[in-house]
């Protein structure tokens, strides 16, 4: 690979793509990296202000659902890589709203594969196309013995991880069909700094803080499999620089909880943190109306990125908490600008 690539991240101001492009722009000062977001609800390039003025970083705000805005990117930048991780990301919205997920994660990536097919034609393998999934598309787990592996079928059941598994399913037939150079990483759910607070760990500390009810869907048995995102960054970095093309990497912690668990930790970290007496956020705890659809389990097997790449997570969950939980409270400007505006109405909507 160059080591002056010009690289296009998208979604680089959302949760994920800001600790994606912090580290492109810092570990390769020699890389040039264009950020394209279409700054959502869930898009905040406070995210992104400590090297918003470094030489090698570009900001585009542009929308990846507009074909012909896409392809003038690429002639202009001329691309040697992509890595894709706009999306609509959060499952109790397309339940509300599937058609924003259909168009932002199914057609918006297309419209970057088509792109880069045209752009790359003549030297195809000189370039590369990753794109950032879920474990979603994989369905639900019962049987506490099984993992999603790589080879696992897709049973997507939501909207959201529909969207994703079909995005999925396009950049494998553009592999394929057209041998554009893909990777493709699917990983579990993400925590840590930025993350918007409508998703379970962020909407629990900022809850907590203000002393809110804590809505806990159904019974809190759901589980899921938890990987600091500055890890999920990492993994991508080793991923784009060194997957085979056309693989699968399956990214995750090994690390499942219980959603009634990880609240109980949360609060008891947060009791620590506020000099609480110990107990007293469990008492906010609310059970609430269970997802539509809500999958029971997922839990990755990472055995493939950590024996082939090298890669493996760097963080105990209790240590990612207890930064996870000190950045929100260090950070409440940050907290008080995004639960503002469009998110509280969405919030009303949802919890009161
Ligand atoms: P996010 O919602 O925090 O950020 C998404 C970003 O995409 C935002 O900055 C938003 O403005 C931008 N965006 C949305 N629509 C756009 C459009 N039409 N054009 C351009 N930009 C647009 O999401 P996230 O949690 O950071 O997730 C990033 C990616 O990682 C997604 O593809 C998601 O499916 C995947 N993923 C997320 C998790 C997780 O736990 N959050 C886990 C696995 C995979």
């Amino acid at each position: 690979m160059k080591s002056n690539q010009t690289i296009l991240i998208t979604g680089g101001a959302g949760f994920i793509g800001s600790h994606v492009v912090r580290l492109f722009v810092t570990k390769y000062p020699d890389y040039q990296i264009v950020n394209l977001d279409k700054l959502t609800y869930a898009g905040n390039l406070e995210n992104l202000s400590d090297i918003e003025s470094l030489p090698n970083y570009t900001f585009e705000h542009g929308d990846i659902t507009d074909a012909d805005y896409i392809n003038n990117l690429f002639e202009k930048y001329n691309f040697d890589g992509v890595v894709h991780l706009a999306a609509e990301s959060h499952v109790d919205r397309s339940i509300t709203d599937p058609m924003a997920f259909v168009m932002t994660n199914v057609i918006g990536t297309v419209n970057l594969l088509n792109a880069a097919k045209t752009a790359w034609k003549n030297n195809m393998e000189e370039h590369r196309f990753y794109h950032v999934s879920t474990d979603e598309v994989y369905g639900e787990l019962h049987n506490p013995d099984e993992f999603f592996l790589e080879t696992t079928s897709y049973d997507p059941r939501s909207p959201y991880s529909a969207s994703k598994a079909s995005s999925d399913h396009f950049v494998r037939a553009y592999n394929n069909t057209y041998k554009l150079p893909v990777v493709i990483s699917n990983c579990s759910n993400n925590y840590g700094p930025n993350h918007f607070p409508e998703k379970l760990i962020p909407l629990m500390i900022n809850n907590i803080m203000h002393n809110r009810p804590l809505p806990v869907y159904g019974k809190g048995e759901n589980v899921r499999d938890w990987l600091f995102v500055k890890d999920h960054a990492r993994a991508i970095d080793v991923i784009y620089h060194n997957g085979v093309n056309g693989e699968t990497y399956n990214i995750g912690g090994f690390n499942e909880w219980k959603n009634i668990d990880l609240v109980h930790l949360l609060c008891k970290i947060m009791d620590e943190k506020l000099g609480r007496p110990a107990d007293t956020s469990v008492q906010l705890i609310t059970y609430v109306t269970d997802r539509a659809g809500h999958d029971l389990r997922y839990a990755i097997d990472a055995t493939k990125l950590m024996n082939e790449l090298g890669w493996e997570p760097s963080l105990q969950f209790e240590e990612g908490l207890t930064q996870t939980v000190e950045w929100y409270l260090t950070n409440k400007e940050w907290l008080q600008n995004v639960t503002s505006g469009d998110y509280l109405k969405y919030y009303e909507k949802m919890y009161k």
